[in-house]
């Protein structure tokens, strides 16, 4: 296998790494509705790909453990998450006004099962992170994650909880610093609105910008207070190629990991930026999208790998499967295995498809100077942040069961995540205040953007109360002693 990143020591790439692979077999029967462009049946269809690739021995294969209410409440408002748990298809008619204010209905529906949907994908990948904290694996993977516009009291582009910024904050319980790519065509916001104002967290996010949902991502926007430059944002334009997104990836991931230096990598691998995407507009091939994979795994780094968008369905179970290929180091045949959906690739049954001929509106001149920009804001990092490490929290409980139900073994090296008052935790229980409290006690922060309207919000959290104006797709933060 190609090596990449030679800018950290890495070992030789072609070393295999220990892969934990996260997935529920209920998964694929959660339906979002007629229509609608979601489809978790895609889980499944990558699933069976693995299977009939062999892949599945090469990796240790796990359940994912249902996130719990109070593993969903680190991150999102209790309120929030009690109107998920609570609401149904049958009793939303009653619930407007709470429909409207958590943005729950349209591309948000409410489906049967949307609870348990959001505990299984959330579960998956903090049930990576515990792996990769605990050394059990290299790289852990979970196809059903990476739902990165879900926002603290709020639905958003067809994700409900985020389980990226759960997953971040299980790693930032043993990693002083975590980065977090996004190679989305959508821009992550939801992972960069949580982290924005810490230097503890990286976000990258490479994303269609201009007249284009969510409408976040400016390159001008870099993070605020001590989080600034610490958030980068790389807008594209529609028709990008191979070539030219890695002529920007490669080079700015390579200055972050050297600059950074994360203790482990979260990489959302949202496959709406392939060719020929049903929401996508983007021309990349699955190489060039697992070349993104590559890069990040051959610094030898622990590595969460996550779904995320991806809209021709076909298209996302080829990439997936042909990126856990890329985790394992394992170089699949072209020619597609014979199984239970192999009606769907046709007329060509191969696991890679030509991008198409259209226009790559991304000139060489505006490349570059994205790629000027970025570098220069990377230029102003002070190098690796450091952190008075605290003394460190209880994992999350995470006794994921075996695929062959083996689970004994999981349950005895997963640590027990002791039920201890929020006022004794290590650290706060929210991850606003967990950063914030770092900073001088008596500022004000303001940082804000432009984007539709304006919901309000308060958290009491350890004490602090953290008004929190979110105005839609952007935010406003105000700190209160
Ligand atoms: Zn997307």
């Amino acid at each position: 296998m190609e090596t990449g990143g030679n800018s950290l020591p890495s070992g030789p790439d072609g070393v295999k790494r220990k892969v934990s692979y996260f997935y529920d077999p209920e998964v694929g029967n959660y339906y979002y509705g007629q229509g609608h462009p979601m489809k978790p049946h895609r889980i499944r269809m990558t699933h069976a790909l693995l299977a009939h690739y062999g892949l599945l021995h090469q990796m240790h294969v796990l359940k994912p453990n249902p996130a719990r209410e109070k593993d969903l409440c680190r991150f999102h408002a209790d309120d929030y998450v009690s109107f998920l748990r609570n609401i149904t298809p049958e009793t939303q008619q009653d619930q407007l006004r709470q429909l409207k204010r958590f943005n729950v209905g349209e591309d948000c529906p409410v489906f049967d099962g949307l609870y348990s949907f959001c505990q299984t994908y959330a579960g998956g990948s903090v049930g990576g992170a515990v792996k990769l904290n605990h050394g059990h694996c290299d790289i852990a993977i979970n196809w059903a994650g990476g739902l990165h516009h879900a926002k603290k009291c709020e639905a958003s582009g067809f994700c409900y909880v985020n389980d990226i910024v759960l997953a971040i904050l299980e790693l930032l319980k043993v990693h002083e610093r975590v980065l977090y790519v996004d190679i989305d065509i959508h821009h992550g916001d939801g992972v960069e609105e949580a982290f924005y104002t810490t230097d503890r967290v990286m976000t990258v996010s490479f994303h269609k910008f201009g007249d284009y949902f969510p409408g976040t991502g400016d390159i001008r926007d870099v993070g605020f207070g001590k989080g600034k430059y610490y958030s980068l944002n790389v807008p594209l334009d529609d028709g990008i190629d191979d070539e030219s997104y890695q002529s920007l990836f490669k080079p700015i991931m390579g200055k972050v990991m050297e600059f950074f230096k994360p203790g482990a990598v979260v990489l959302q691998c949202g496959a709406d930026s392939l060719s020929g995407d049903r929401l996508g507009c983007f021309n990349l091939s699955i190489k060039g999208h697992a070349e993104c994979v590559k890069f990040m795994r051959s610094f030898n780094v622990p590595l969460l790998l996550l779904g995320g968008g991806g809209y021709t369905i076909r298209n996302v179970a080829r990439c997936w499967c042909y990126e856990t290929g890329v985790a394992l180091g394992v170089e699949l045949e072209d020619k597609m295995p014979q199984h239970e959906y192999y009606e769907y690739f046709g007329p060509d049954y191969t696991l890679h498809v030509a991008p198409s001929n259209m226009e790559n509106k991304n000139s060489r001149h505006l490349l570059e100077e994205i790629r000027s920009k970025l570098l220069d804001y990377l230029s102003k990092l002070q190098h690796a942040p450091s952190v008075q490490f605290q003394e460190r929290p209880p994992d999350t409980e995470m006794p994921e069961v075996d695929e062959d139900h083996d689970a004994v073994e999981e349950r005895a090296e997963t640590d027990f995540d002791m039920d201890i008052d929020d006022e004794c935790k290590p650290l706060p229980g929210r991850v606003k205040s967990e950063f914030l409290e770092a900073e001088a006690k008596h500022s004000v922060l303001i940082s804000f953007s432009f984007q539709s309207f304006l919901i309000l919000s308060a958290t009491l959290s350890n004490g602090f109360m953290l008004p929190y104006l979110h105005i839609r797709n952007f935010t406003l933060i105000l700190k209160l002693p």
